[in-house]
């Protein structure tokens, strides 16, 4: 990896280092106890506005997916060339308090996807641009079959 170049991690602000490692960071209601992430400061189950940072963990398993076949618009940033655009896996992951999270996949091929799968979460460079990488979290399998490598 070439030290030189500078890295902006567009979602740095959505994780924290633990003892665990990466995870991502969330909020929950001190009234009705739902998660939320991002996090945010009010409730929408119960109006209210009590909110606690929470760590919603780096674990999960992968409740639905699809590909990402064609580049998005703005505000997605990736930086290449529409000709140059590659596909990538889109899901979402349920993570052991019940919330899903949409994340953005490491892999894109179907036949290495499946509900249920466990999966863990990662950093991930996605795109470029005039003076960075982009790097961002995304969750990739955790026990991948020969057949899934
Ligand atoms: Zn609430």
């Amino acid at each position: 990896m070439n030290d030189n170049v500078s890295v902006h991690h567009a979602t740095r602000h959505l994780l924290n280092t633990s003892e665990q490692g990466l995870v991502l960071l969330g909020s929950r209601c001190v009234t009705c106890h739902e998660y939320y992430f991002p996090a945010t400061d009010s409730c929408t189950r119960c109006c209210g506005s009590q909110m606690a940072v929470c760590e919603l963990g780096s674990q999960g398993t992968l409740w639905s997916w699809t590909v990402q076949a064609f580049q998005p618009k703005s505000p997605y940033n990736g930086g290449e060339a529409p000709e140059d655009f590659e596909a990538y896996g889109v899901g979402y992951i349920e993570m052991p308090s019940g919330i899903r999270i949409e994340s953005r996949l490491t892999i894109s091929d179907p036949t290495k996807l499946t509900i249920g799968m466990p999966m863990h979460l990662v950093e991930a460079d996605y795109g470029k641009s005039a003076d960075a990488v982009l790097r961002t979290f995304a969750f990739t399998p955790s026990n991948p079959t020969e057949e899934s490598v």
